[in-house]
């Protein structure tokens, strides 16, 4: 059929995405009587929301602070995020009965599944009367006064369009540049766009060093031009992974060295003076606080071979600072394909932090991760995406 002979659907709001912000918005938006269609172009709605958090779903973070994210504007996302806090997404929960509890550092996890989330959303919806449409290809977008959206399931018109796509990270998950292109194409800046909450990888001599320590973990506290995390850090076929990693990753820029403390929680120049006089193998005395294979090549690498009583002052000295700041050059990340999100986006100076609008183009909004608005790792996403999308469904 030619799609040119479709009659034009006529509605208030287009959201475009149906992830966490778009059907966040969608909610708010039908609940204020406007008529909603989501267009998504995967089969169903959530696909990022179904495998966060590992399957659970690690959906806020109740120790949220607007530190917490990263954008060329920190304060941008303060508004948004004291209109929709993670208690209200608790109390939405709740209404629907879905259990949750919490695990370390304020994350909040779904008891059941991620899917219990999509169905929430789902329900709330439909009872707010928004319409979907999966597998939609949007085609082109004009505006003339009002916006036209042409896609293969018809040609729709609305007064507000809002574009909920997403980053770039995880293709297979229904993750496309339109967000960028769209803002582009209505003269709108986007920052720079990297991969962030994403493992980093080593270059070829540091590859040859560690390759056989994958699988390998320990906590350790690695820093990065004044920041700190704590954490995990995993070896990984190809560099390391991890928490803290992660975490360091959304801030790292290449080129850059981090460092990382292995013994966070001691004093590496004390303990060797208490065990000064023993004959124990330097390898084998950190074999006590940290993996033995890793301890071991760390060693091979970084300390002579020979009892500890025959260190030199000094060399200890040297030893012991290496140990709290060991230094990594990753040769770059594991890219979108890995990337739990995308750092960078819409440039905040172009939207309005109270409605999510963008200042030169009325009745077009951009919420979620497509914004320059990126969090840490721990449930700070997922919120940034319900708080953006509350705020424009006011307004949209
Ligand atoms: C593996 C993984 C685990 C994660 N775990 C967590 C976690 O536990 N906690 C947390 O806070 N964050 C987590 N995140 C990040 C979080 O999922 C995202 O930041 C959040 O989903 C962003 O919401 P969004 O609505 O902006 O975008 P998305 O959820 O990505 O939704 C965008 C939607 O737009 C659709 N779309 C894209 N392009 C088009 C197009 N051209 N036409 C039509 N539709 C389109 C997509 O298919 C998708 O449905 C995780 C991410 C990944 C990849």
């Amino acid at each position: 059929m030619n799609r040119d002979k479709k009659p034009l659907i006529k509605k208030d709001v287009i959201i475009i995405g149906a992830g966490a912000a778009g059907l966040m918005c969608a909610i708010e938006a039908g609940k204020r009587n406007r008529s909603v269609l989501v267009l998504e172009h995967m089969d169903k709605i959530g696909k990022k929301i179904r495998v966060s958090g590992g399957g659970r779903c690690n959906f806020t973070n109740i120790n949220l602070r607007p530190d917490d994210y990263l954008s060329a504007n920190p304060h941008f996302c303060k508004s948004a995020l004291a209109r929709f806090t993670p208690y209200d997404f608790i109390g939405m929960l709740e209404r629907h009965g879905i259990e949750y509890y919490k695990k370390e550092k304020g994350q909040l996890f779904c008891r059941g599944t991620s899917g219990d989330i999509v169905r929430m959303l789902y329900e709330e919806c439909c009872n707010a009367g928004v319409e979907m449409r999966m597998n939609c290809r949007v085609r082109s977008i004009t505006k003339a006064g009002h916006f036209y959206v042409s896609t293969n399931l018809g040609r729709i018109k609305a007064g507000s369009l809002v574009i909920a796509t997403g980053g770039l990270s995880y293709p297979e998950l229904g993750a496309t540049d339109m967000g960028f292109r769209t803002a582009a194409r209505f003269g709108l800046k986007i920052t720079h766009l990297k991969p962030a909450i994403v493992p980093l990888v080593f270059g070829r001599h540091d590859l040859e060093k560690f390759s056989e320590l994958s699988g390998v973990s320990f906590d350790a506290v690695v820093g990065y031009r004044g920041r700190q995390f704590r954490g995990e850090v995993l070896f990984t076929h190809r560099g390391l992974s991890g928490p803290a990693i992660l975490q360091v990753s959304s801030y790292w820029e290449r080129g850059d060295e981090i460092t990382i403390d292995l013994m966070p929680d001691m004093d590496a120049y004390e303990l060797f003076t208490l065990k000064r006089k023993s004959r124990i193998e330097l390898s084998n005395l950190l074999s006590e606080y940290l993996p033995r294979r890793f301890s071991h090549r760390w060693c091979e690498l970084n300390a002579p071979a020979r009892p500890l009583c025959q260190y030199t002052e000094k060399e200890l000295k040297d030893i012991a600072h290496q140990i709290h700041h060991w230094t990594i050059r990753p040769a770059g990340t594991e890219g979108y394909r890995k990337a739990e999100i995308t750092a960078g986006g819409i440039d905040t100076d172009e939207l309005s932090s109270k409605t999510m609008e963008a200042k030169k183009v009325p009745g077009l909004y951009f919420v979620g991760e497509v914004v320059d608005v990126a969090g840490q790792l721990g449930g700070y996403n997922l919120q940034w995406a319900w708080s953006s999308g509350f705020v424009a469904g006011q307004y949209a």
